[in-house]
């Protein structure tokens, strides 16, 4: 069936391939986009993709101390810190002001933890849990505890936002509250530590043990992390009505006056949880409910305020990810402007930096991948008519966000002012949180992007069918004006294909071209769709990716699809759409094709940092990114003439065969 396709498509690669040569030839020649340097071609192609493409890279770009792992994405986001910076230094208005409040060293330790003080009283000012209702609903728009609340897109009517409540307000990712792995034993002991060190800071008597065990009572209920990826499993929509009669010994009316909302209806994303943690306001001391208050108040406040407490935070983050240093203040700072007032930053970094041309090449290759993407899901032999309409009608309606957005956030609004760095950042999430709350049961409004446009990354929101790739990306060597199709459909085509393919991942495959959650598949093609995805989720559950440590095939299954899927539908387009080159720098534009596919993964990792992704990211190690992905694709083992005698050999019949 592979190769029939395959015939298919090279008959039209011919004649359109023809159209755009003349056109291409009258523009200046393009380059290959590979650097020799970054490879290491002593390594045989078939026995380690990763090491054969990216091993030269990764000898040349050693491990900053101030980072846990340093790829592609990194150096660009190294680049980006720098033009934000400029932006920073050279602006008078709100974002030069909260930089420099961000990078005033002295104020900073002058104030020490002054200004988190007055929180603190107003915890010590609680007299009986009857307050807690209305405390939880006056603080949750900056700090945390027993539960958390957002307001997001209905996913069965995804035209309006609604109000959701779910778990929420413990320290650490769930599983390192149980697992009995070595590096999860020392995470909990150095977590109790932490507390401890940190509250006394605070001049705060903590019994950390007490405080720790709250906490993991709390966790215990928490839905697991592949469970979070089951969207029927997380929603649970109701009435106010119906919550106060599900989840009772709470005073929800008292929570959603404090928080200035009055909604309609609720979805409880993680029901048992939530009843849990209003359990646990019942059954415990009033005393350790307002230290367990106080610690997510610290926890969330250590990054803006004095070096003393920043440092005993770093300590601790230092267990989990073994970066060596702390940033420099001017990179935190910067972190923070990014994450205060992205839009603005973003409005004046892509007037500067992004071309317009740029804008249109990417609007091509988008438009080629999604035909691409038709062209795989007709031709398929396991999927029925009635699924493929279906299936084809959400790739006609996807919508490509690329660049920035139409419509700049207004920070009008928003006071920043000379008081303290935490006071503004407190006026900076309660104005977000604002945004968010306003908006709750209203219609949607279809400008909104969730990353700024300097971000070096992409996304595929199912809610909206629609695809991002904001300016940050659109940079070398994700992408190349220079360079030519082979290089631009390997590297950043399966960028695109990769948020494409979310949209028919396990998970977005359960949402229909509206954005919302329906079943519009025929049994029997889910099912088969399920038994193929179950053969990634297989071979990355076998992968070892650390002594006594194996990937989780389970949950990274939605990413490692998108991943093979990108590949796919990248190639496929580029056999159709692309220019077709000649060999050049020794490699065959196929061969270019793969091997700028796994530059886009380049990069060193720490080891304890390699553990912590392992047990906390939904995407796979870069390296498995490249090595996990490539030995399903069979166009990957045509062009480098891989066998069954080289190490990332795998049977056809093993193969992964979805799109
Ligand atoms: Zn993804």
């Amino acid at each position: 069936m592979e190769h029939k396709l395959l015939n298919i498509i090279g008959v039209c690669a011919v004649i359109i391939s023809i159209s755009l040569a003349v056109f291409v030839s009258k523009e200046k020649k393009m380059s290959t986009g590979i650097n020799l340097e970054d490879m290491d071609t002593t390594i045989i192609a078939g026995d380690d993709f990763y090491d054969y493409a990216t091993k030269g890279w990764r000898d040349t770009h050693p491990m900053p101390k101030d980072y846990s792992r340093f790829g592609t994405f990194e150096v660009l986001v190294e680049e980006n810190n720098k033009r934000v910076r400029k932006i920073a230094e050279s602006d008078n208005g709100k974002i030069g002001t909260l930089y420099k409040i961000a990078m005033d060293e002295k104020k900073l330790n002058a104030d020490g933890i002054t200004p988190v003080k007055k929180y603190i009283e107003q915890i010590d000012a609680i007299k009986s849990k009857d307050e807690l209702p209305t405390f939880l609903g006056q603080i949750h728009s900056f700090s945390g505890g027993f539960f958390s609340d957002a307001v997001s897109l209905d996913e069965k009517d995804s035209e309006h936002y609604l109000y959701n409540i779910g778990q929420g307000g413990i320290g650490l990712s769930r599983d390192y509250y149980f697992d009995n792995d070595a590096k999860s034993k020392q995470v909990r002991e150095k977590y109790i530590e932490y507390m401890t060190k940190q509250m006394e800071n605070f001049g705060i008597p903590v019994d950390a043990k007490k405080l720790y065990a709250l906490e993991e009572r709390m966790a215990k209920s928490f839905y697991k992390k592949e469970k979070l990826r089951d969207p029927i499993a997380n929603y649970h929509k109701m009435t106010t009505a119906q919550l106060r009669a599900e989840i009772p010994n709470f005073d929800w009316d008292k929570y959603f006056a404090a928080r200035g909302i009055s909604p309609n209806f609720v979805n409880v994303n993680q029901i048992e949880p939530v009843t849990e943690s209003i359990k646990i306001i019942k059954d415990t001391d009033l005393e350790l409910l307002k230290t367990y208050l106080k610690w997510r108040l610290i926890d969330s406040a250590d990054s803006f305020l004095d070096d003393t407490t920043y440092d005993i935070a770093f300590d601790f983050g230092k267990v989990l990810t073994g970066q060596d240093e702390k940033k420099p203040r001017w990179k935190r700072a910067v972190a923070m402007i990014d994450g205060s007032l992205g839009e603005e930053i973003g409005h004046l970094y892509t007037k500067k930096y992004f071309p317009e041309t740029a804008k249109k090449r990417m609007q091509d290759l988008v438009k080629n991948l999604q035909s691409a993407l038709g062209m795989r899901i007709k031709n398929l032999e396991w999927m029925s008519n009635d699924t493929k309409k279906q299936a084809l009608e959400k790739l006609n309606t996807f919508h490509a966000k690329i660049g920035y957005p139409d419509v700049w956030r207004d920070y009008s609004k928003l006071e920043i002012k000379n008081d303290s760095l935490y006071d503004n950042m407190i006026r900076v999430a309660k104005f977000e949180d604002r945004f968010w709350l306003d908006k709750i049961e209203k219609e949607k409004d279809p400008n909104i992007w969730f990353m700024n446009a300097h971000e070096v990354n992409a996304y595929y929101d199912p809610s909206t069918n629609e695809i991002c790739f904001p300016a940050g990306i659109l940079q070398y060597p994700f992408f190349d004006m220079d360079a030519d199709d082979a290089f631009n459909y390997g590297a950043i085509g399966a960028v695109i294909g990769h948020e494409m393919t979310h949209g028919y991942d396990d998970q977005g495959r359960q949402f229909d071209k509206d954005g919302n959650m329906r079943d519009w598949w025929t049994k029997a093609d889910a099912k088969s769709f399920t038994e193929r995805a179950n053969v990634m989720r297989d071979f990355f559950n076998n992968i070892i990716v650390a002594p006594g440590t194996h990937a989780n095939g389970e949950f990274t299954l939605g990413e490692n699809l998108a991943d093979y899927g990108g590949v796919t539908v990248a190639y496929t387009a580029y056999m159709n759409f692309g220019t077709r080159s000649d060999d050049a720098d020794g490699f065959t534009d196929v061969q270019r094709f793969f091997i700028a596919y796994a530059n886009n993964w380049a990069g060193n990792i720490r080891d304890d940092a390699l553990l912590q992704q392992t047990k906390t990211n939904e995407h796979s190690l870069a390296r498995w990114r490249v090595n996990g992905i490539l030995p399903h694709i069979d166009a990957w083992y045509d062009a480098f003439g891989v066998t069954d005698k080289n190490k990332m050999y795998i049977a056809p019949e093993s193969r992964v065969k979805i799109w």
